[in-house]
């Protein structure tokens, strides 16, 4: 088992962390394609497992065709950018219910589909990972993400905290069957969570970090982006609890 610890933004190379993941949260912001390579050749010296967060303003479900044609544009502008910087995957919100629940799902797989027919066109290697939400009213329970991905062959992130906020608990043997896949793509910090979900991220508390690595499966190669405000250092925290489990589980 390899678990890669990193934080949400370009971080630093330091304490350990052998993964980060770009947030494009608010646009694609590298924008030299020399930039873009030169960083994922510093990233690959390092050891460092780059991964990319697409822009927030995106819904594969609206209902305007152009708004569902910008969101894939956007998705597939930072594939592009991945791709340079070598990113495994990026990382995006899928999209909204809408009216219909059952129509948001055909038409968000939909255009997964596309995408990934672009990005096989084009030759890029990257993969797109729909992620799993924290609010109930918006799509992206652990198990409309898992039939992503069995329909699709997309990649996914799992959001632990985003699964807490949403299902007020977080069942990981449940979500071990949804995603029998080698390869986890995860986020991690604390929430702060209501009724209808996730308010906002807060640092990890401890016994969430023991939580979460005593119960991740032992036989997958496992990215952990941080997210919390303090993102650097709860990695580093994290990193230090999983170091001191000697026997895990
Ligand atoms: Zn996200």
């Amino acid at each position: 088992m390899t678990i890669r610890f990193g934080p949400a933004g370009l971080g630093l190379a330091k304490k350990g962390l052998k993964a980060c993941e770009i947030a494009f949260t608010y646009g694609v912001y590298i924008k030299n394609d020399s930039d873009a390579l030169r960083i994922g050749k510093k990233a690959r010296e390092l050891d460092i497992e780059l991964s990319v967060h697409a822009p927030y303003w995106v819904n594969l479900n609206s209902e305007e065709k152009a708004k569902r044609e910008a969101t894939k544009q956007r998705i597939l502008d930072s594939c592009r950018v991945g791709e340079l910087l070598g990113a495994k995957v990026v990382v995006f919100h899928p999209g909204y219910y809408g009216k219909d629940k059952d129509k948001a799902y055909e038409t968000i797989r939909e255009g997964i589909v596309e995408l990934m027919k672009e990005i096989k066109a084009k030759g890029w290697k990257i993969k797109i990972a729909p992620e799993t939400m924290g609010k109930i009213n918006v799509f992206g329970s652990v198990e409309e993400i898992s039939k992503l991905v069995q329909e699709t062959g997309c990649s996914f992130c799992i959001d632990f905290a985003h699964v807490l906020a949403r299902d007020k608990e977080v069942d990981y043997s449940r979500i071990e069957k949804a995603f029998p896949q080698k390869e986890w793509h995860c986020h991690f910090s604390g929430i702060v969570y209501g009724e209808k979900g996730e308010k906002h991220h807060i640092t990890t508390p401890l016994e969430k970090w023991k939580e979460l690595l005593a119960h991740l499966p032992r036989d997958r190669g496992i990215r952990i982006i941080n997210e919390s405000p303090s993102m650097i250092e709860d990695c580093a925290e994290g990193l230090a609890i999983l170091k001191s489990l000697a026997t895990p589980r």
